[in-house]
């Protein structure tokens, strides 16, 4: 086996596919004997199917990197809706003690203004001033707040 043979058949496998019929055949019949070109041909398919490899592996990259950003807004979405959760069931909460306390603390003001002896106008007054306002202005500043969150969850994205 001439040395031109071996060239010859490195040759042929740097072509790689798409050879004549002729030339795969003496390839193939120079590789079953010479264990040196067929080492050279599995280096060289090896390369070939790492750089066919490189395509997928990016697709993949790309895949995983889509997936956490859609996991990421999915987050940001649920902390907004919790958030917004949080802020719905502070105004529940003072509805519901308003609705709760209303009546024993109108029944609570009644007696008072009876006592003191005060026109109904006064002890209803006293009254709204005392609980009616509060609550709203709680209400108002939980409303403010959860929006503001809201709007900086929007702002950061
Ligand atoms: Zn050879």
């Amino acid at each position: 086996m001439t040395r031109n043979a071996h060239d010859k058949a490195q040759e042929l496998i740097a072509l790689g596919q798409g050879l004549p019929d002729s030339q795969q055949i003496w390839l193939r019949a120079h590789l079953d004997e010479c264990e040196a070109c067929r080492l050279y041909a599995e280096a060289a398919n090896g390369v070939v199917r790492t750089l066919r490899s490189l395509p997928l592996a990016a697709d993949s990259r790309l895949v995983r990197a889509t997936q956490m950003r859609v996991r990421f807004h999915a987050n940001r979405l649920r902390e907004t809706r919790e958030r917004m959760w949080l802020v719905g069931m502070a105004c529940l909460g003072v509805g519901l003690s308003a609705t709760l306390t209303v009546p024993f603390l109108w029944r609570l003001f009644a007696w008072m203004g009876e006592r003191a002896g005060v026109s109904t106008l006064v002890w209803q007054t006293g009254f709204m001033f005392f609980f009616i306002v509060p609550a709203l202005v709680v209400s108002v500043l939980l409303l403010a707040r959860g929006t503001h969150l809201t709007n900086n969850g929007e702002q950061s994205r």
